[in-house]
């Protein structure tokens, strides 16, 4: 087995080297990967010089663009849907609590996804917040956040063309965040952190240009039950986009080499670590016509529903592939 060093925690040991092939597109180049014994971070073990071959434009954050905003909608109707949004974003509206019951806002299913376990309140974000979304893509949830009232909300995301600007007023802005200024209530960043090479340093500026008081919110997959069960089957592992699969262990170290700590963590794997995997060990790729994701085929709905139950317990157990941490100063 090669010596090699772990770029999260630093410790050189022998580590057995597992080959993970591009399975998304079905490409199939090999990539070397390591988990450190010490940190237990899986790794990529060299990065390629040039990974934006495997980002090709149908690759699913570039075509996640917000939808069209609805068309003007008389008075009343307008402020229905702002008290609303209001409980959406407060748990306070007694009338908003009643509209979202009788008819759900989708905005309230994306929040709970991308906050899980917890509430916008919770939180300590109202509607003045200075909210970040880092490596947004085309700005989809960032633009729902707009619509529900916030109104300090910037994207950045290095990779797209050029910068965004929507009429609800949100702007996008095509930079890498040591161009960002401070300072920011919420930085979050939902199933990018594991895609940065340099994850210390962008941490640090995270520190940075955190408000006193401000949180940081790192969404990603993390090596649990499913990389144990389905080593390089495992749907999330995604190489070689993902260069860094961390543990609970590697993700504290880095927070506390840059300042901040893990204030909690939430499990939020759902039933695509067991259809996804399974598909792999297949040889099917995610992306191709026969796959769940495209056709909605190879999996009967009570194995979905059995793949769900199983996720949940997981979560559960803390032991499901893909978390929530909140970190602060
Ligand atoms: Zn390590």
């Amino acid at each position: 087995m090669p010596m090699l060093t772990c770029r999260i925690c630093g410790a050189v040991g022998p580590h057995a080297i597992v080959v993970a092939r591009e399975r998304m597109f079905g490409f199939g180049d090999p990539f070397d990967y390591f988990q450190c014994a010490t940190c237990e971070c899986l790794q990529i073990a060299r990065v390629p010089p040039d990974l934006s071959r495997f980002y090709p434009p149908n690759y699913y954050s570039f075509a996640d663009v917000p939808p069209a905003e609805p068309p003007g909608r008389g008075g009343v109707r307008r402020w229905l849907a702002r008290r609303r949004a209001a409980f959406i974003v407060s748990g306070r509206d007694p009338l908003g609590r009643v509209l979202q019951a009788v008819r759900p806002a989708p905005a309230a299913a994306a929040i709970a996804e991308r906050f899980p376990g917890v509430s916008l309140r919770d939180l300590g974000l109202h509607a003045g917040s200075r909210i970040l979304d880092v490596g947004c893509g085309a700005g989809r949830f960032a633009h729902t956040l707009v619509t529900l009232g916030f109104r300090e909300v910037l994207g950045v995301d290095r990779y797209i063309d050029a910068d965004l600007a929507y009429p609800n007023g949100l702007r996008v802005r095509k930079a890498d965040l040591s161009a960002i200024p401070p300072a920011w209530d919420l930085i979050m960043f939902h199933h990018v952190f594991e895609h940065l090479e340099d994850p210390l340093a962008t941490l640090r500026r995270v520190r940075e240009r955190l408000r006193p008081g401000g949180l940081c919110l790192i969404r990603l997959p993390v090596v649990a039950w499913a990389w144990e069960h389905y080593r390089t089957d495992w749907v999330q592992l995604d190489a070689p986009r993902h260069l860094y699969l961390y543990s609970d262990r590697s993700l504290a170290l880095l927070a506390d080499a840059a300042g901040l700590r893990v204030a909690q963590k939430v499990c939020d794997s759902t039933a695509f670590q067991f259809w996804g995997s399974e598909q792999y060990r297949k040889g099917v790729a995610l992306m191709a016509p026969e796959s769940y994701l495209i056709s909605r085929r190879g999996f009967a709905p009570e194995t979905i529903a059995d793949f769900d139950r199983r996720a949940a317990e997981l979560n559960r157990q803390g032991r499901g592939d893909q978390a929530a941490y909140y970190l602060t100063a």
